[in-house]
C-alpha cells in the first residue's frame, strides 16, 4: 500500500464519539453533543450545518480544546486535544485556529491589527526557538503579507478593529490566524453577521485560502446556501448528533434524511420567490431531554413506529456512495434516493 492510500494518512481531525455537557443549575446538564464522530482529511473543505442549537458551536469549542469533552476523544494529526487551547496564548500556537462569527472574539480593541498580528509571528517563531528583536522588521513584513493575503488594503495594520468594516475586520480575523501558520481552521459561522455583500466575498476567501494554501475548514453555517457553493463534504447535525454526512453534490442531489431534505427546502431558490413550502415545522427540542428513538421523530412526516423507541445510527444507505452516511431507519430500509426533493 503507497503512503497515499493509507487511510489513516488521510485524516488530519479525528473527532471519535465525543460527548460535550455543560452542568446547569437544578436540572441534569445539558447534553450539547451527544457523542458525535467525524474525520477531516488535509486541505479538506467540511461544511456543517443545522438550525441554532444543534450542538454546530460546542463542536467547534470541543474540536479547538475550548469545551472539555464528557467523553470520546480529539486528536489532530494523531496527537489528543485536551484542553490545550484554553489560553489565549496557547492558542495561538495552534495549528488549528478559530475563525467566530464575531471578529472582536479574536481582535483586541485597544492594538492595531498590525500589532496584534506581529505578536502572534512572534510567539509562532519563539515556541520554534526563533528569537526576533523587538521591533522585528520580519514580523511586520510577515503581518503586513497575512493582511495583503486576506485582501486588506495597504495601511491596514496601522489601524485599529473598530476602525474597519465588518468584513473588514472579520478579515483581519482571519489573517491573524493565518499568522500561526495553520493546517487547520475552524470558523463558527464566519460570516453570519455580516452584510450580504461581505458575506459572499470572506466565504470565497475562506475556500481560496484552504483550496491556494492547502488548510483545512470547518466551516459552520447554518446557511445551506453558503456551505453548498463552498464546501466538499457536509456534515448535517440535529440535537447534538451527525444526522447525515457525505460529499456536498451528493446530499445536495439525494438528500436521505428527512431532516437534511427540510433544511434544503427552506433554502430560498436563486430566483428570489423565498422558501419553498414544506420548510420545517416545529422547534428544535432541548437538547438537555431529547426525544426517545430518533430525536428526529416528533417533526418528521415519515416517521414509523421504530422511530418512537429506537435511536438510529450512522449508517451507509442503499445505493449511496461509500463516504455518505445516514442515521434514519426509513432511509436505511428504503431503495437508492428518488433525486431531489
Ligand atoms: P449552535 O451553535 O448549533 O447554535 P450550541 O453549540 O451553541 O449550538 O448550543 C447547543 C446547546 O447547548 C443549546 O441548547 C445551547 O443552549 C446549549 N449551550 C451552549 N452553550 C452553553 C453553556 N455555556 N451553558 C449551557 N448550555 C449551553
Ligand atoms: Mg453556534
Amino acid at each position: 500500500m503507497s503512503p497515499s492510500s493509507d487511510p489513516a494518512a488521510a485524516v488530519l481531525l479525528r473527532v471519535d464519539d465525543v460527548v460535550v455537557e455543560y452542568p446547569r443549575k437544578g436540572q441534569p446538564p445539558m447534553r450539547a453533543l451527544a457523542g458525535v464522530s467525524l474525520e477531516v482529511a488535509p486541505g479538506e473543505i467540511v461544511g456543517i450545518v443545522g438550525e441554532s442549537g444543534c450542538g454546530k458551536s460546542t463542536l467547534a469549542r470541543a474540536v479547538t480544546g475550548l469545551a472539555p469533552a464528557h467523553s470520546g476523544s480529539v486528536s489532530f494529526r494523531g496527537a489528543r486535544i485536551g484542553a490545550l487551547g484554553r489560553r489565549r496564548r496557547d492558542s495561538d500556537l495552534l495549528p488549528l485556529q478559530m475563525v467566530f462569527q464575531d471578529p472582536n472574539a479574536s481582535l483586541n480593541p485597544r492594538r492595531t491589527v498590525g500589532a496584534q498580528i506581529r505578536e502572534v509571528v512572534v510567539a509562532r517563531d519563539r515556541a520554534h526557538g526563533v528569537r526576533h528583536p523587538r521591533r522585528s522588521p520580519e514580523a511586520a513584513r510577515e503581518a503586513a503579507e497575512a493582511l495583503r493575503r486576506v485582501g486588506l488594503p495597504d495601511g491596514a495594520a496601522d489601524k485599529y478593529p473598530h476602525e474597519f468594516s465588518g468584513g473588514q475586520r472579520q478579515r483581519a480575523a482571519i489573517a491573524r490566524a493565518l499568522a500561526s501558520r495553520p493546517e487547520m481552521i475552524v470558523a463558527d459561522e464566519p460570516v453570519s453577521a455580516l452584510d450580504a455583500s461581505a458575506q459572499a466575498a470572506v466565504a470565497n476567501l475562506l475556500r481560496d485560502l484552504s483550496r491556494e494554501e492547502g488548510i483545512a475548514l470547518a466551516f459552520i453555517s447554518h446557511d445551506l446556501a453558503v456551505v453548498g457553493a463552498l464546501a466538499d463534504r457536509v456534515v448535517v447535525m440535529y440535537l447534538g448528533r451527525v444526522v447525515e454526512t457525505g460529499a456536498v453534490e451528493e446530499i445536495w442531489n439525494a438528500p436521505r434524511h428527512p431532516y437534511t431534505r427540510a433544511l434544503l427546502a427552506a433554502v430560498p431558490v436563486p430566483d428570489g420567490r423565498g422558501a419553498r413550502p414544506e420548510a420545517l415545522a416545529g422547534e428544535v427540542p432541548d437538547p438537555g431531554s431529547p426525544p426517545p428513538g430518533c430525536r428526529f421523530h416528533p417533526r418528521c412526516p415519515l416517521a414509523v413506529d421504530r422511530c418512537r423507541t429506537d435511536e438510529p445510527v450512522l449508517l451507509r444507505a442503499p445505493g449511496a456512495a461509500a463516504e455518505s452516511e445516514v442515521a434514519c431507519w426509513v432511509a436505511q430500509a428504503s431503495g437508492p434516493a428518488p433525486g431531489g426533493v
